[in-house]
């Protein structure tokens, strides 16, 4: 059976550029960076780096950072992704370039998951986070969709919004949940803020878009183990879930739970509830390869680098995504991805986590210091 070895969870950048200079991106900080030069996957590097580990993956992500939507081999990278029958394909997008040629695209059944970036129905907020975004043009390009699905009478792309949690917008929640239920959308994901590991406080637009001039992102961070934040949070993900929308707040807090971090139970039971996105056979081949890899997963804080990779814009491969700027796991201009997987530096990082030896990247991280929390 197919999905006995999809056990790979594969995010990958399909190019090196983004339209928008979002605040909280490490894009915005890329001072010195040559702009003249570009990287666009085609859709035969596509297939040929991907040639060995596609039929291992269950997942794949589109966008590790980047906007998929300004590849122009978007068309051609899809056509080989469905010859390879992945279960579950995922794509995370601002929307702003979508066209009416990528609208069909993607209601086209090629993408399962459509991960929209929106962090406020506010216009104002929105787009002084998302700078130089149009909150207008975000919202028609989602009718635009619903549209397509309802005449073509297609289920996907299921749309979920991905919302980054700040101080800045924390108070505008409860209304993005009544925003995302006027779309049909039941899905909301909120993303724990972090700072980018290259911020520097003078590339702010700061006056640009009402960016106030003594705003500092470095002070953006939600206080989760504040009574206040706390109260707010459980009412409103309650709120949400009377509407029938599943708001996710930082996933390792249990909002129920006095702000500690989830148990191993719940965690189950709320990767059981986001399951309702995945195609049978993605949830069929997640399934299978979670009780396989059990007897590892059982005895670690985080089991990323057993189940997922994550292929940069420059070829360099990380066990995760908060790794930006660490030393990665290694190039796909210099060994194949397949190769990677299970090359010694990664089998460092594994035993590292293992035996409690944390690499450096992780130190931070509170997923890989659940055991010195005690659960
Ligand atoms: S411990 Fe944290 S930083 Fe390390 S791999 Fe897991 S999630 Fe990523």
């Amino acid at each position: 059976m197919g999905l006995l070895n999809r056990d790979i969870e594969l995010r990958l950048d399909l190019t090196d550029r983004c339209n928008l200079k979002c605040i909280m991106c490490f894009m915005g900080y890329e001072a010195g960076r040559d702009r003249t030069r570009h990287f666009d996957m085609t859709a035969d590097f596509f297939e040929e780096i991907t040639a060995e580990i596609l039929p291992r993956v269950n997942i794949l992500h589109l966008s590790a950072g980047y906007e998929p939507l300004l590849n122009k081999d978007l068309s051609a990278i899809l056509s080989v992704i469905k010859k390879n029958n992945v279960p579950q394909v995922v794509m995370t997008s601002n929307l702003m370039a979508l066209t009416d040629q990528t609208a069909d695209l993607l209601t086209d059944g090629y993408i399962h998951e459509l991960h929209v970036s929106m962090d406020a129905a506010d216009k104002t907020i929105y787009e002084m986070i998302r700078q130089k975004s149009d909150f207008d043009r975000v919202v028609s390009n989602l009718e635009k969709i619903n549209h397509l699905k309802l005449s073509k009478k297609s289920k996907y792309p299921k749309i979920v919004f991905n919302y980054v949690l700040m101080k800045l917008n924390f108070s505008y929640l409860k209304d993005f949940v009544d925003f995302a239920g006027s779309l049909g959308i039941r899905e909301i994901n909120c993303a724990e803020f972090r700072v980018p590991y290259n911020y520097q406080k003078d590339l702010l637009p700061v006056g640009s878009r009402g960016l106030p001039a003594d705003f500092d992102l470095a002070d953006q961070h939600i206080d989760y183990h504040s009574p206040e934040v706390k109260k707010e949070l459980i009412e409103t993900v309650k709120y949400a879930s009377d509407q029938g929308i599943f708001l996710n707040v930082p996933y390792k807090f249990d909002v129920n739970g006095a702000g500690k971090l989830m148990r191993r139970k719940k965690q189950v039971a709320h990767l059981w509830e986001k399951s309702s996105l995945m195609t049978f056979r993605a949830k069929m081949a997640f399934g299978i390869n979670y009780l396989k890899k059990y007897p590892t997963y059982r005895k670690v804080s985080c089991s990323f680098p057993w189940r997922q990779m994550i292929l940069t814009a420059t070829g360099e491969v990380l066990p995760c995504c908060t790794w930006s700027g660490a030393p990665s796991m290694g190039s796909i201009h210099e060994e194949p991805l397949a190769k990677i997987w299970n090359n010694e530096k990664y089998l460092r990082v594994r035993d590292g986590i293992r035996n409690g030896n944390y690499p450096e990247a992780c130190k931070q991280c509170i997923v890989g210091m659940r055991k010195r929390h005690g659960i």
